[in-house]
């Protein structure tokens, strides 16, 4: 009896502290739209971020998907919810607006994988092949590239060019997967995606054995054994299209587990399972709604490029959306 009345009181307050938390979140969650209105701001958020950011966000897509928004946009500041590098991407195409990341410490370690003399010494080792930057990389490694490209549109990038030698940096496991789609000869670069790297065939042969008739959906930054076991293989916003549009109940993710959040609202009756219990990206979890509030209000943490980089690199990113 005493157990019981213990039991119930826990559930009590666990409830009331769920009620509490919900709460502030909300209220958090208003201030930050008003203040979006009050300065002419438009809210982006990668689909890796936490669910309350995404609930809130005017814009809410893969790398290729933001970068096209953030270029077309009327808003006179772009608040990136994501990763340096996207962010950076927006301040290069945008000069005229004020891009800001709300958490100024989150980066991605692919992108430190690789410098830009790193590149050109590349470019001296393989004369005349052409150089594709995944949008993972910094302004000044895109200053130095021919063109950039993301998991969407990679291998379409890689067939749209001259030759048959083609550097792919930093992702060796996108190139690895471009590799399969080209007949040229793609000149990879060891760098990788430490989340994605995690999961591993193992993972999803357990997984299919305790949830028979599952669906295995993998990102391009898997290794190249996880992707020989992948059912489908794309980039996060393929992916919600693709569960959308498949008749399984069970889907294993293969990609961080920010993406489950929507997934699981707009496809009731199915069920996502992260591939690995490690795929994670702090960095990618690093912004609050904390974070946004206080950037906007102080106008803090505002994204600069030096114009003779941002030149450069936009000239890379504008010849990937010309595509
Ligand atoms: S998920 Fe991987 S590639 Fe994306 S930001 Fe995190 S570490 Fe970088």
């Amino acid at each position: 009896m005493f157990l019981m009345k213990e039991y119930l009181n826990t559930n009590i307050v666990d409830k009331l502290n769920k009620d509490d938390k919900d709460r502030d979140i909300k209220v958090k969650q208003d201030l930050i739209r008003n203040l979006l209105k009050e300065k002419n701001a438009i809210l982006l958020a990668h689909n890796y971020q936490r669910g309350e950011i995404q609930d809130i966000a005017d814009f809410q897509g893969d790398s290729l998907e933001l970068s096209i928004k953030a270029n077309k946009t009327d808003a006179s500041i772009i608040v990136f919810c994501g990763v340096r590098f996207m962010a950076e991407s927006a301040a290069i195409m945008n000069p005229d607006k004020i891009v800001i990341l709300p958490n100024k410490n989150a980066g991605c370690p692919m992108v430190d994988m690789i410098t830009p003399n790193d590149i050109i010494n590349l470019k001296k080792d393989y004369q005349g092949a052409p150089v594709v930057a995944y949008v993972n990389t910094s302004a000044e490694c895109k200053a130095v590239s021919d063109i950039c490209c993301t998991s969407a549109n990679a291998v379409k990038v890689v067939n749209s060019l001259a030759g048959e030698k083609v550097i792919m940096v930093p992702d060796k496991n996108l190139g690895s997967y471009v590799q399969r789609f080209t007949d040229k000869e793609i000149i990879n670069w060891p760098g990788y995606c430490p989340p994605h790297r995690r999961t591993t065939p193992g993972d999803i042969k357990a997984l299919k054995e305790k949830y028979p008739g599952a669906v295995f959906v993998a990102h391009p930054e898997s290794t190249p054994e996880t992707i020989d076991v992948a059912d489908h293989v794309s980039s996060t916003s393929g992916m919600y299209r693709y569960v959308k549009e498949t008749d399984a109940k069970y889907f294993i993710i293969g990609t961080e587990r920010g993406i489950i959040y929507k997934m699981e609202r707009e496809n009731q009756g199915k069920v996502f399972i992260p591939a690995n219990s490690g795929l994670v990206c702090p960095n990618m979890k690093r912004t609050h709604l904390e974070d946004i509030i206080e950037s906007l209000t102080g106008m803090k943490n505002i994204i600069e490029v030096p114009e003779d980089i941002r030149i450069k690199a936009r000239k890379s990113i504008e010849n990937m959306l010309a595509l």
